[in-house]
């Protein structure tokens, strides 16, 4: 395998921001044997330290915060605040996991049964060198979600970012150099697809991949070969659930943002909304209205803005020109913006059919289709539909109808009046089911994911030998029975049988 240069260009203006190198199978390799050199020292440290020293991490964010969010903006296009709140919530997660993952991970004393005479506790441990292949929607997101859990369980990490956001990738080991980390704990090597699959074959202990479901088989199938574990984050289609008792207004607003924000680029976005008939049309009304208001375009202050590549826009007017042609109606949108071809304006659809690409198929990007519905086994079909099971979002008046409702959809997370704000709850994991894959980024469940358990089971009787080891006899039998009695039954009850069983005292 040769190692092509990625060229890292501006989405806002087309000009190249630099040649990197590209990282062939040797480079990798060699990658992850320096983080694995660097882990050593690092995971056998005490967590308590490890989280101390991490500290320094979130402050760091906080002061290049303009810097990265720049570098975010450029090879992106997004607006300067969607770039500037992919650094916040970075910054927030590192300090959650600076406060929570002593807990998380720290030593786990559990019963010893009816072993007298042992000690047993789980410890956590890092799982080595983790590879993390990211996605390019939210380049600093997603890759310092990875990094941040992988580093306080103990891991060294090994970031393939998407080759059409290297750039800012290549931050993360100057940003962790500045945190006073050690160096090789968090490296980039950068490269396409192959890149990756060079990495997953690298020997590192844990794959995290965030990308498409297309992708995630194919990562999932090369970790196999080796056993490695594996996280998939993969695509979804998501929907929002209006129901008849809804406050119309934030409903409508909080839809318009849950669908344009990122311009649609976002896997946890609103992909399509359902709607109770009765208010379909004020719904609609309503967010037309909003839609039509937001300014799309590289502006800083757009409120959407291009989409990140021409491929990814000739889908979305792929699924526009198919639902159109199948009879659905655009009620805003529908092209690319005036005087700037590289932005879809963000786009409302009715008459939309549940076999149109458009409802079950990804988008990924700024388009909104509405379905009426007539009562909620109908919108929990039509909101099911298709494969994908990442998140959802239930609108009402009543907040534990919303929540039971929720309950009934096949997604890895949903919200009741609101949209995309589990991003801002670092406790809070994030990850889906079905086609949208397994395992979880954020919250505790990372670090978890991020360790492996290691069971210790210490004998403190200082007997000779156990009663039930070789050779056997009627004692062991004797002994084997009673326990089966006591420990069959609960409390006081099970006690009771278990003696009765041991003074019993004879073979059956
Ligand atoms: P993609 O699958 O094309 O690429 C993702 C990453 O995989 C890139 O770094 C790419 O270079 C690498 N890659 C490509 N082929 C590979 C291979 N054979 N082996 C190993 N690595 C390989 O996805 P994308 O277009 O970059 O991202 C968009 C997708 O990501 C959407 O489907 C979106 O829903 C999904 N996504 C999901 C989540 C989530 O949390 N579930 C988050 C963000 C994005």
């Amino acid at each position: 395998m040769s190692a092509q240069t990625v060229v890292a260009r501006s989405r806002l203006d087309g000009r190249v921001l630099e040649e990197i190198p590209g990282h062939d199978a040797a480079a990798v390799a060699d990658a992850v044997g320096r983080a694995r050199a660097a882990q050593e020292t690092w995971g056998a440290m005490d967590v308590r330290v490890r989280a101390r020293r991490l500290r320094a991490l979130g402050r760091v964010l906080g002061d290049r915060g303009e810097e990265i969010a720049g570098r975010v903006r450029e090879e992106t296009g997004k607006p300067r605040s969607e770039a500037l709140a992919e650094v916040a919530v970075s910054a927030d997660l590192v300090q959650h996991y600076a406060r929570t993952a002593p807990r998380v991970l720290a030593r786990r004393r559990v019963s010893r049964g009816w072993l007298l005479g042992k000690w047993a506790w789980v410890d956590r441990e890092p799982w080595g060198v983790v590879g993390a292949i990211t996605a390019w929607n939210y380049p600093f997101i997603l890759a310092m979600d990875c990094v941040s859990a992988a580093l306080f369980a103990g891991n060294a990490v090994v970031v393939k970012p998407s080759e059409l956001t290297s750039w800012t990738a290549l931050l993360l080991p100057e940003l962790a150099t500045d945190a006073g980390l050690p160096d090789d704990l968090v490296s980039v090597v950068v490269g396409g697809g192959e890149t990756g699959t060079a990495l997953v074959h690298a020997g590192v202990d844990r794959v995290v991949f965030t990308g498409s479901t297309a992708t995630g088989r194919k990562v999932m199938a090369a970790a196999a070969e080796h056993l490695t574990p594996v996280t998939l984050e993969l695509g979804g289609k998501d929907p929002a659930v209006v129901l008849a008792d809804a406050d119309l207004e934030r409903a409508a607003r909080g839809v318009t943002y849950g669908a344009f924000f990122n311009a649609g680029q976002t896997c946890i976005s609103v992909e399509r909304v359902l709607v109770a008939r009765e208010l379909h049309d004020d719904f609609v009304a309503r967010v037309v209205a909003l839609t039509g208001e937001l300014r799309a375009g590289p502006e800083e202050d757009a409120d959407l803005g291009p989409m990140i590549t021409d491929a990814q826009l000739e889908v979305v007017e792929r699924h526009v020109a198919d639902a159109v042609e199948r009879g659905a109606t655009v009620r805003t949108g529908g092209e690319r913006a005036p005087g700037h071809d590289a932005t879809f304006l963000p786009t409302v659809l009715t008459g939309v059919a549940p076999e149109m690409d458009v409802w079950t198929r990804e988008t990924f990007g700024p388009v909104l289709p509405v379905v009426p519905f007539d009562d909620e086994e109908e919108a929990v079909r039509l909101a099911d539909a298709g494969e994908y099971g990442l998140f959802a979002s239930v609108w009402t008046g009543d907040r534990d109808r919303g929540v039971r409702l929720g309950r009934r959809l096949r997604c890895g997370g949903f919200s009741v009046n609101d949209v995309l704000s589990h991003y801002a709850v670092p406790g809070l994991p994030v990850g889906g089911t079905g086609e949208s894959g397994f395992g979880r980024r954020r919250g505790r469940e990372a670090l978890e994911e991020m360790s492996r358990t290691r069971s210790v089971l210490v004998d403190r009787s200082g007997l000779g030998r156990e009663l039930w080891w070789f050779p056997y006899s009627a004692k062991a039998r004797r002994l084997v029975r009673a326990v089966l009695a006591w420990r069959a039954r609960r409390g006081v009850g099970g006690m009771w049988a278990g003696l009765r069983a041991w003074m019993r005292g004879v073979d059956a």
